[in-house]
C-alpha cells in the first residue's frame, strides 16, 4: 500500500493527462475542464481554509480578478494571453494583500463575515464598472496559443488546465512538507506557541491568504480563455459558496480532497440543474440549496469529507528517514558562564482587579538553574509570560543579556534565544512528533514559500529534521519520533516540547512544569537531562511542583505567594524558611 504514496501522484497525473488522447465525447471533455478549474480554487481553500483554519466565501471575487484582467488585457490592449496570466496573478496579489492586511487580523465569525463583504464589493464592482461591460461582460476572449497551436478547443484547453491543476497540486503538497508549511500548519491551533518558537502568524496568515487569491485566479485566467466570455455572474457570492462547498465535500484538510469535491459537485450540479426543476416545476438556481443542505450534512457527520472514505484505504505516510549526516544547523553565540542573563524588575501584571504579579524582581546568570516555586495561582506561569512576551507587562522591564525587551513580542524575544515550554502543552496534534520538534527550528532555517512549493529546500529541511532527531534523542524519544503528537500521553508531549524548545538552540530555558504527569523513572531522566545542559553552558528557568525535583536540581530558588515574591535563596535556605512553609501549608493542604 505504501507503493501508492510514491506513485499516487504519478499515476493520476498520467491518467488524467493521457485522456484526451481517448475517444471520449467533447461532453466529458469539458466537465473534466470544469473540474480542473475548480480545483484548482480548492485547492487555496484546502490550504486557506482546511489547512490555517481561515474560512472564505469570497473565492470566487479572486476568480473574477483573473478572468477580468485576461479578457480586459487580450481584448481591449491585444496583449499576449501569457502575459496577462502574470497580470492577473499580480493584480490577485494586490487585491489580497489590501484584503488580507485589512482582515487577518480579525479573530472568530468576523473573517468569514468579512469575507463575505469583499467577496460582493468584488463582485458589484466588476457588475458595474463601464469598462468592464457592467453585466455583459467582455465578449471575444481570444484562445490561447502556444507555440503556434491554438489551445482554443476543450482538448486543447484541458491539457493546459490539468498541467496547472497537477502542478499545484504537487506545489501544495510539497508546501504542506516543509518549513513554512509547518508555520502554516500551526495556525489552525491558536498563535501563542507558533510565535514563541519565532514565527510571525500573521505573516503566514496572509501567505495561505495570497496563495489561495493566486491559484483562484489562475483558474479565472484559464476560465476565460475557456469560455471566451467573461461576465458576472460566475464570481458572486452563490459561486463563493460553492467552492467552499467543494472542499468540505471532498476534504477540506486534504489536497485530494480538492479533486474529489470538485468532481462530485459538479457531476451532482449536471444532474441537479436538470432534476430540480422538473420536480419544483419552474427553473433557478435552485441547487444551491440542495448543496447547503447536504454541506449541513457533511459538516456534521463526515467533517472530513468523502475524502474519510477514500483516505482510510491509504496508510499514513512514513517519512522516509533521509537527513543521517546533514550538517549541523549553525548555533547562537553563548555568553560566557556567569555572564548577568536576565534582569526581571518589578514586573507587573493586572488582570482587572487582580494583581497576578506584584512588582516582582530577581535576577539570572549564564549557566544557572533557577527554580521558581509557589502554591498554586501565586503568579508563576504569569511571570513567564511576561519575561517571554506572550503577556504585555502592565509595569516593570525585563533585560536579556543587557536589551530591553520587556515590550517586544514573544517571537522578537524567542529570536534572541529565549525559548520555553507552556504549562498546558501547546503543539499541533496532526503533526508528527519530530515535526512538531522541527517547529523549533524555524529561526535557523530560511526557506520560503516559493522554494518549499518547487521542492528546493531539501538540503536545509534535513538540516532541519536531523536537529529535530537529535533533540528527541537527548530526551530518550527518538521510538516516537514518527508518532502523532496528538497520540502522546501528556507525560512524553511535555518531553516533546522540551525537545521543541531545544530546538531553536536557546540561551535561556524556561521550562513551566516540565515533570507534571512523568512517572518516578521519567522524572530521574529528565533531571540528568537538565543536568547535562547545565553542563554544557544552559541556563534554566524552572517552574515546578515536585520539590524533591527543584532542591535536587536548582542553585537558587524564586518563592512566589500571591504574586510576590517571598524569598529568594539556596535550596537549603529556602527549605529551612518558616514562611515557605506556611504558604504552603497555608493553600496546599
Ligand atoms: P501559577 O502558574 O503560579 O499557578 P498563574 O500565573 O497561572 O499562577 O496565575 C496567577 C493568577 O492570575 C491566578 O489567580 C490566575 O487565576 C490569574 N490569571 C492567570 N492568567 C489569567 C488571565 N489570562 N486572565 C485573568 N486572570 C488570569
Ligand atoms: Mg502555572
Amino acid at each position: 500500500m505504501a507503493i501508492l504514496h510514491k506513485f499516487g501522484f504519478p499515476l493520476f497525473a498520467a491518467v488524467m493527462l493521457a485522456l484526451p488522447l481517448l475517444p471520449l465525447p467533447d461532453f466529458w471533455i469539458t466537465q473534466l475542464n470544469y473540474i480542473g478549474l475548480y480545483a484548482l480554487v480548492s485547492l487555496g481553500l484546502v490550504v486557506l481554509t482546511g489547512v490555517a483554519g481561515l474560512t472564505s466565501f469570497g473565492q470566487a471575487a479572486f476568480v473574477g480578478v483573473g478572468a477580468y484582467t485576461a479578457a480586459l488585457m487580450s481584448v481591449s490592449l491585444g496583449i499576449s494571453p501569457w502575459f496577462s496570466l502574470f497580470a492577473g496573478i499580480g493584480a490577485s496579489v494586490l487585491v489580497a494583500l489590501v484584503l488580507g492586511a485589512i482582515t487577518l487580523r480579525m479573530s472568530g465569525h468576523y473573517l468569514p463575515l468579512a469575507t463575505i463583504a469583499w467577496g460582493l464589493t468584488i463582485y458589484y464592482s466588476i457588475s458595474n464598472m463601464e469598462f468592464l461591460g457592467k453585466y455583459d461582460g467582455i465578449l471575444g476572449v481570444p484562445p490561447i496559443t502556444l507555440g503556434g497551436t491554438s489551445l482554443g478547443s476543450g482538448r486543447g484547453i484541458y491539457v493546459l488546465i490539468w498541467v496547472f491543476a497537477l502542478a499545484a497540486a504537487l506545489g501544495v503538497t510539497w508546501l504542506l512538507d516543509s518549513r513554512p508549511g509547518r508555520a502554516i500548519r500551526s495556525l489552525k491551533t491558536g498563535t501563542t506557541m507558533a510565535e514563541s518558537m519565532g514565527i510571525s502568524t500573521f505573516r503566514y496568515k496572509v501567505v495561505a491568504f495570497v496563495l489561495a487569491a493566486v491559484l483562484a485566479a489562475i483558474s479565472g485566467w484559464l476560465f476565460a480563455h475557456f469560455q471566451r466570455t467573461v461576465n458576472p455572474s460566475p464570481f458572486g457570492l452563490n459561486k463563493g459558496i460553492e467552492y467552499l462547498f467543494m472542499v468540505v465535500l471532498g476534504g477540506v484538510g486534504h489536497v485530494w480532497g480538492a479533486f474529489l469535491g470538485a468532481g462530485v459537485l459538479k457531476l451532482i450540479e449536471d444532474q441537479l440543474q436538470v432534476l430540480l426543476p422538473r420536480i419544483i416545476g419552474t427553473s433557478g438556481n435552485f441547487e444551491i440549496i440542495v448543496f447547503g443542505l447536504v454541506m449541513i450534512a457533511v459538516l456534521k457527520y463526515a467533517p472530513d469529507g468523502l475524502w474519510t472514505f477514500l483516505g482510510r484505504l491509504v496508510p499514513p505516510r512514513q517519512r522516509v528517514r533521509d537527513w543521517e549526516g546533514a550538517p549541523r544547523l549553525p548555533a547562537r553565540e553563548k555568553p560566557a558562564h556567569g555572564e548577568l542573563l536576565l534582569e526581571v524588575e518589578k514586573v507587573r501584571k493586572e488582570f482587572g482587579g487582580l494583581v497576578a504579579v506584584n512588582d516582582v524582581s530577581f535576577q539570572m546568570r549564564a549557566g544557572e538553574i533557577v527554580g521558581l516555586i509557589g502554591p498554586n495561582g501565586a503568579g508563576k506561569s504569569t511571570t513567564f509570560n511576561l519575561i517571554t512576551g506572550v503577556l504585555a507587562l502592565t509595569g516593570g522591564t525585563v533585560r536579556f543579556r543587557g536589551q530591553e525587551v520587556g515590550r517586544m513580542v514573544s517571537r522578537a524575544i524567542a529570536r534572541l534565544g529565549v525559548s520555553r515550554t507552556f504549562q498546558h502543552v501547546k503543539m499541533i496534534p496532526e503533526m508528527t512528533v519530530l515535526e512538531n520538534v522541527a517547529l523549533g527550528a524555524y529561526t535557523r532555517t530560511r526557506t520560503g514559500t516559493v522554494r518549499a512549493m518547487l521542492r528546493l529546500d531539501r538540503g536545509e529541511e534535513r538540516q532541519a529534521l536531523a536537529e529535530a532527531e537529535t533533540q528527541l534523542a537527548r530526551i530518550g524519544m527518538t521510538d516516537k519520533m514518527h508518532e502523532l503528537a496528538g497520540n502522546l500521553a501528556l507525560g512524553p508531549q511535555r518531553l516533546m516540547e522540551i525537545a521543541r524548545a531545544l530546538c531553536t538552540d536557546p540561551t535561556l530555558l524556561l521550562l513551566d512544569e516540565p515533570a507534571a504527569g512523568l512517572r518516578h523513572k521519567e522524572k530521574q531522566a529528565l533531571a540528568a537531562v537538565l543536568r547535562q545542559l547545565k553542563s554544557e553552558g544552559m541556563s534554566i528557568l524552572l517552574v515546578e511542583h515536585d520539590m524533591d525535583f527543584v532542591m535536587g536540581l536548582t542553585d537558587r530558588i524564586v518563592v512566589m505567594e500571591f504574586g510576590t515574591r517571598l524569598m529568594e535563596g539556596t535550596p537549603a535556605e529556602v527549605q529551612a524558611s518558616p514562611a515557605v512553609r506556611a504558604a504552603y501549608l497555608g493553600t496546599e493542604h
